[in-house]
């Protein structure tokens, strides 16, 4: 294969990836971000407290499962050791009001089954209907005669309010960052079937025990600079235009001497930024269709507590009651997870009500909300509320995503959303990274590079 020159634009870790695995096959990248830091919305972020101490937390906490094998085959490339930087658990849903489900260590299908019929918390004909329904779901092939939203499916499928509350709606809300009522039933399909419903690892939960930047971004860069290559933080691309030349980037001002090829790896509502519409009419379609893509919130709200305070293992799910003003949906102990004893962290996925609080409201009343249903009498000494208002595309039925080819075969897409069986996950983005590369591979092999 010849030495090519390929641009990478965007470094969040659908942009990583392709960067780590051109640079592996020997071309030489450039990989361009327009922030100070690689990770995108997987990123590190620096609290500094009241007293002087500087902590890393995450921009949101993050959650991988047994299931991501692309992006711990890149953490294998990146020479990441997957056990030193994550906490792999069988999958457990445990909650405040002493509801739990674990998995057992028994080969898959008896892991869950064991874990159900054994389930604290949890009334008969709950657990009936969860097992009817993956046995269900499987006699089907995991696959829908027609999407529809995931509430409306579930009640079709006569599932009990307990097994809604507490299993499928927490579930589906985590997985696909949108709620039941407009979620796709298909996609939630499709990762119970890829988690839950393969073999005993893949539904395990990997909590990472380092900051993100810890997991890919820093060995990904580490890479492609290793290789020949060059990482260029703090510059955006403002522009792409391919001639006979080959595909040329302006950056705040300058012009880049042109590449062969460039993947794309910026979120979605940014792609159509980046073409001249007017010169370049054949990219309309694709910056309409990514202009489309509605987005859904993420809100971490860190709580740090005197250093006594701790859960009782990493992370709980809590009652989430907007009638009462609870929003928090689970509770991570970042002690357990490599960080600071006494630091919790609240997480509230996709859209509600809690939007409508200013930050210090929500504080307070995730704070309130700890107080009551963990009994914590401790005063927290210090908070710091993350809102990503655009965590993720909103994962509805029938949605049609971008492919990762453009009407220029030298300009690849990557990213979470681009098509995919999968929500927006960082192993949605990891593997458009890969997959990018392979079809950028594809293009320089049928044009000749000199
Ligand atoms: C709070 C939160 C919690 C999450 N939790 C989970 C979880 O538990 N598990 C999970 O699997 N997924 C989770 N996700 C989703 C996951 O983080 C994303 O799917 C993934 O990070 C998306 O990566 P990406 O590379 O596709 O896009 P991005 O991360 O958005 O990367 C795009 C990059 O392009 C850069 N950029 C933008 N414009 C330009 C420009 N003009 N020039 C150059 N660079 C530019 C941006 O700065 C960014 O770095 C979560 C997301 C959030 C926000």
């Amino acid at each position: 294969m010849t030495r090519a020159r390929v641009a990478v634009v965007g470094g969040g870790w659908a942009g990583l990836s392709a960067a780590a695995r051109l640079a592996d096959r020997g071309h030489t990248v450039t990989l361009f971000e327009a922030a100070r830091q690689l990770g995108g919305r997987a990123r590190e972020v620096t609290w500094t407290l009241a007293d002087g101490r500087s902590i890393a937390l995450d921009n949101g906490q993050h959650i991988l499962l047994g299931a991501y094998r692309e992006t711990l085959d890149l953490m294998a490339l990146c020479s990441v050791s997957s056990a030193a930087v994550l906490l792999r658990e069988p999958v457990r849903l445990e909650a405040v009001d002493g509801f739990s489900l674990k998995a057992w260590r028994l080969p898959a299908p008896w892991h869950l089954l064991m874990g159900v019929l054994c389930a604290r918390g949890l009334e008969l004909r709950a657990r009936v209907d969860m097992l009817r329904l993956m046995l269900w779901a499987r006699s089907q092939g995991w696959t829908l005669a027609a999407d529809r939203p995931v509430a409306r499916w579930l009640g079709e499928q006569r599932q009990c309010e307990a097994i809604v509350a507490k299993v499928w709606a927490p579930l589906c809300v985590a997985a696909l960052n949108t709620p039941v009522e407009i979620a796709s039933a298909q996609v939630f399909l499709n990762v119970l079937r890829d988690s839950l419903g393969a073999g005993r690892h893949a539904s395990d939960l990997l909590l990472p025990c380092v900051s993100l930047d810890g997991l890919i971004p820093a060995a990904c860069a580490a890479l492609v600079t290793a290789k020949g290559g060059e990482v260029r933080l703090g510059t955006r691309v403002t522009g792409l235009v391919g001639d006979g030349n080959g595909v040329t980037l302006a950056t705040d001002g300058a012009r880049e001497p042109a590449f062969d090829a460039v993947v794309v790896a910026l979120p979605a509502h940014q792609i159509g930024n980046l073409f001249d519409l007017a010169t370049a009419p054949e990219f309309a379609a694709l910056a309409a269709q990514c202009r489309a893509l509605r987005w859904q919130p993420i809100t971490t709200v860190y709580l740090a507590y005197p250093a006594a305070v701790r859960l009782a293992q990493p992370m709980l799910a809590l009652t989430e009651s907007v009638r009462q003003g609870w929003f928090g949906q689970w509770v991570f102990d970042k002690a357990q997870l490599g960080g600071p004893a006494g630091l919790l962290a609240v997480v509230i996925s996709a859209q509600g009500p809690h939007q409508d609080l200013g930050q210090e409201a929500l504080a307070a009343a995730v704070e309130e909300q700890l107080r009551i249903q963990l009994g914590f009498a401790a005063q927290v000494q210090a908070v710091r509320v993350i809102s990503e208002k655009r965590a993720t595309f909103a994962c509805v039925p029938d949605l049609v995503r971008p492919a990762q080819r453009t009407p220029d075969a030298r300009v690849v897409l990557a990213g979470d959303y681009t098509q995919s069986a999968y929500p927006a996950t960082l192993e949605t983005a990891v593997a458009s990274g890969r997959a990018a590369a392979e079809l950028i591979e594809g293009t320089l092999a049928t044009h000749v590079i000199t």
